[in-house]
């Protein structure tokens, strides 16, 4: 696809919207023609007001101006070396995930507490901004806390082990406490303004924990169809915007006991098949030997399975 021809059209040319309307897609985060082509008519319409015909006109104005549609696997291909990869600070855990956690789609970490999942967090967090020879993007990272977890003090601890300023690694770091679902939910697609409206290179988006609000808010069979739905809705944003603007987004998840697996793996992450198909690359984190942690490649579309040992240290997350 062609981003360049993208830029010359703006969503104040797309037929049957006057200037008003314009500027109620824009207010709603859809102010790239990118934004409106992969739009649902439903999103148009609940926050346009526009018609469903006409919602459906103008995406499809939006798509055909972008020349979006088939592209040969050597186009993926390129586009995919576009792709840079976040070092966790294991080389073991890099190793297993093909050199890193992937910018462009969604990476779930998902384990017992204690298996170092807010950890990894912070690590991406730092690590985001280090250049790209060391296993960084020069960018920021948004995290989104619903947990209460970030901690500047650890963001600390890993800059002095790495020799950077802690600042100022501070400072590119946007943290937001969410306070429910919904507010979640919100947050995430206001991440599009951080790109769009305030220039930030935003190349990291952490949501810790995922599912933690939607687990409390949502309880019992009758509720359950509801959740799926707007954690759904919730993760297609995260990972339009990771596909459009090329960042990572590292989710955490829980677990839940299976109580009828007698062998192998007790644990499973929450959040069903909806949260597994929208993560690209699924990993379970769990404690190994001697205060050490694996962490196992579940589902990934080009890596084999497979496992690697590291540690959680003060200086951050390191090998085994
Ligand atoms: P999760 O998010 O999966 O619940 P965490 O990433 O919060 O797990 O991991 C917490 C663990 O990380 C602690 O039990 C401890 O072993 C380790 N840890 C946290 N902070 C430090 C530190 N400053 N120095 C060494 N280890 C730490
Ligand atoms: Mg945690």
């Amino acid at each position: 696809m062609s981003k360049k021809d993208a830029k010359e059209i703006t969503i104040y040319d797309l037929p049957g919207v006057g200037a008003a309307t314009a500027e109620k897609l824009k207010e709603a985060g859809y102010e790239t023609l990118m934004a409106i082509a992969v739009a649902t008519p439903g999103e148009i319409t609940e926050l346009s007001g526009l018609g469903e015909a006409a919602a459906r006109k103008i995406i499809n104005f939006a798509r055909n101006s972008m020349n979006m549609g088939f592209e040969t696997g050597e186009d993926v291909m390129k586009r995919r070396e576009a792709l840079t990869k976040l070092s966790t600070g294991s080389k073991n855990m890099d190793t297993l995930f093909g050199g890193g956690v992937e910018t462009g789609s969604i990476t779930e970490c998902y384990g017992a507490f204690g298996s170092g999942k807010t950890s990894l967090a912070h690590q991406l967090a730092v690590n985001v901004q280090l250049p790209k020879e060391r296993g960084g993007a020069e960018g920021i990272a948004v995290w989104i806390d619903s947990e209460s977890t970030f901690r500047p003090e650890r963001i600390k601890q890993i800059c002095t082990d790495l020799g950077v300023d802690a600042l100022e690694t501070l400072r590119n770091i946007q943290v937001v406490r969410v306070f429910n679902s919904d507010h979640q939910m919100l947050v995430a697609e206001k991440v599009e303004e951080l790109i769009t409206k305030d220039k930030l290179p935003v190349k990291l988006v952490v949501v810790d924990s995922l599912m933690a609000h939607f687990r409390a808010e949502f309880v019992g069979r009758g509720t359950l169809a509801d959740r799926q739905q707007k954690l759904n809705k919730h993760m297609h944003v995260l990972m339009k915007m990771a596909d459009m603007y090329n960042f990572a987004v590292y989710v955490t998840n829980q677990v839940m006991a299976k109580p009828d697996t007698f062998f192998g793996d007790p644990t499973t992450a929450i959040g069903g098949n909806i949260v597994g198909h929208n993560s690209q690359t699924r990993v379970y984190l769990r404690r190994g030997k001697g205060g050490t942690r694996v962490a196992k490649l579940v589902d990934s579309p080009h890596l084999p399975d497979g496992e690697a040992v590291f540690q959680v240290t003060e200086g951050g997350i390191k090998d085994a």
